[in-house]
């Protein structure tokens, strides 16, 4: 009997006219995030996944972080078609299980099979009762689903699978810049982006010397934490240094931070448009502090064109916390490293800046320049899940 790992597409299956688009990104995203540890072929029904033994449980767990992924089933392959050896096999199987209540699904594709699906449960089920005392059929809510598929070349055997993430694949809707913080938020809005079928690649704000070198390799640690749901991911390293510092100068104390954010979004944008990235995501939530009141955020929205996505804006920071802790984010974000945000925070920003106000005042500052040097000089690194990145002082 050979084991083979299925996988089946749930929503994607029903998208008509883009479903194979759908799944042929799917199936090269397993195939990058699995290497040379298995075979995966598919067609617009299923993939099968062929896998030695020895990686079978890394390849499950691996395949539990792949967007797109419905159902993850593994099945037992039966070349000998004979209702005999059907019987053998699946007694077998059920050997090692613990079950109460089972049902007996059949699917038969090879219409040439001598028993069709309903004659072909029926024998089974009732020698199942036969051979393993005190079971009961519920076809309800079975404890135990056997499903049984007759297929041109073999019979397959399978039982519950393991739900998979769901979503879209990654890259299939386009990509998008991920503002990434030190914070809780953006990581988890990165998560939820990339759910969305998004492939993300992340700009960093820093400060040195304000900001420290350990501030950076947590956003870089982040980075590699969401690396596993978007097959690596890109880290554009601002330097805000200089921008900062200027902001801080001449503008009025409580409009730095709406003066600060609009330099970020301006430089989120044009990086975003020198890598094709239609959307810009970020962490904020509706209400949290005050550049995230209705009125800062469309003061600060205003000097883009492009999109931003905010996936968190309307979840309570507890709900935005679970996520983190579901994706392993949360221990890294809480790491007490100073943020380029942080440090300058005056004690009364505004809560409701005015628009006239904000482009008068920047005025004052001569901040084209600066943020095309600040682009042109940002660093990029790539970041795999893999990498073995030197961290300074971190945990
Ligand atoms: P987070 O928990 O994600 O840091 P926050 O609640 O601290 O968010 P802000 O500091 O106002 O909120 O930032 C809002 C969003 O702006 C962040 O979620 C992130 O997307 C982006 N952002 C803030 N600081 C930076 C930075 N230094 N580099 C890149 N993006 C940033
Ligand atoms: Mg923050």
């Amino acid at each position: 009997m050979e084991k083979i790992i299925t996988i089946k597409y749930g929503e994607l299956s029903t998208k008509k006219d883009n479903r194979n688009f759908f799944i042929k990104i799917l199936n090269n995203n397993i195939a990058k995030v699995l290497g040379d540890k298995a075979l995966v072929t598919y067609d617009f029904g299923r993939m099968f996944i062929k896998v030695n033994d020895n990686y079978f449980d890394e390849v499950i767990n691996k395949l539990q972080k792949v967007f797109g992924i419905h159902e993850i089933v593994v099945a037992y392959k039966l070349s000998n078609k004979d209702l005999d050896s059907i019987k053998n096999n699946l007694l077998e199987l059920l050997n090692d299980k613990e079950f109460k209540t089972f049902k007996v699904e059949v699917k038969r594709s090879d219409k040439n099979y001598p028993l069709n699906s309903v004659e072909l449960s029926k024998e089974l089920g009732s020698f199942i009762l036969k051979s393993i005392p005190n079971l009961k059929v519920d076809v309800h809510n079975p404890e135990m689903l056997i499903n049984v598929e007759v297929r041109l070349n073999e019979i397959l055997i399978y039982f519950n699978g393991l739900k998979g993430l769901g979503g879209y694949p990654v890259s299939s809707l386009g990509k998008g810049i991920l503002m990434l913080s030190g914070g809780i938020d953006s990581p988890v809005a990165g998560y939820l982006a990339i759910k969305r079928g998004m492939k993300l690649e992340a700009i960093y704000f820093e400060s040195p010397p304000h900001t420290s070198e350990a501030a950076l390799d947590k956003v870089k640690k982040l980075a590699q934490k969401l690396a596993v749901y978007n097959n690596d991911i890109k880290l554009h390293i601002i330097n805000f240094t200089e921008i900062q510092e200027a902001i801080y100068k001449n503008i009025p104390k409580e409009y730095l931070i709406t003066i600060m954010r609009r330099m970020m979004y301006r430089i989120s944008a044009i990086v975003a448009s020198r890598i094709n990235a239609k959307v810009i995501v970020n962490g904020e939530s509706i209400g949290q502090v005050a550049s995230q009141t209705l009125t800062s955020m469309s003061v600060i929205n205003e000097v883009v064109s492009i999109p931003v996505i905010r996936p968190v804006a309307c979840f309570d920071k507890l709900e935005i916390i679970d996520i983190a802790k579901k994706i392993d984010t949360f221990e890294t974000s809480i790491l007490p490293y100073e943020d380029c945000c942080t440090i300058f925070v005056p004690e009364h920003p505004v809560i409701n800046p005015d628009k006239t106000k904000a482009r008068e005042y920047e005025k004052l500052i001569n901040f084209e320049e600066m943020i095309y040097k600040a682009v042109k000089e940002r660093k990029v690194i790539t970041i795999s899940q893999n990498d073995e990145l030197e961290y300074q002082d971190l945990l």
